[in-house]
């Protein structure tokens, strides 16, 4: 019986397709995602509109927080905190 089109799931089943698998990390929170396939990637990743990077579902429809940044963030503040307290003389 032939396979009708869109029976890609089953080909992958029975191990006549097999596509690469790729990764992507996720540009605002670091998080690993699975791409089992470059035709679904966009079902997996989507595309920061801010930063033009890939991000993961769960940061879709947040700020903008590049993970990088966020470091630079924490980093920032602590130095800032650092000053304040030496101004206050504490
Ligand atoms: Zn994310
Ligand atoms: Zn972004």
């Amino acid at each position: 019986m032939p396979q009708k089109p869109g029976g890609v799931g089953q080909l992958f089943c029975d191990g006549l397709l097999v596509e690469e698998v790729a990764t992507s990390t996720c540009a605002h929170c670091a998080n690993i995602t699975d791409i089992p396939s470059r035709k679904k990637m966009m079902d997996h990743v989507d595309v920061c509109r801010n930063c033009m990077r890939l991000i993961c579902l769960k940061c879709v429809g947040k700020p903008c927080t590049p993970f990088e940044k966020t470091i630079d963030r924490i980093e920032a503040d602590y130095y800032r905190s650092v000053q304040l307290r030496k101004a206050l003389g504490l």
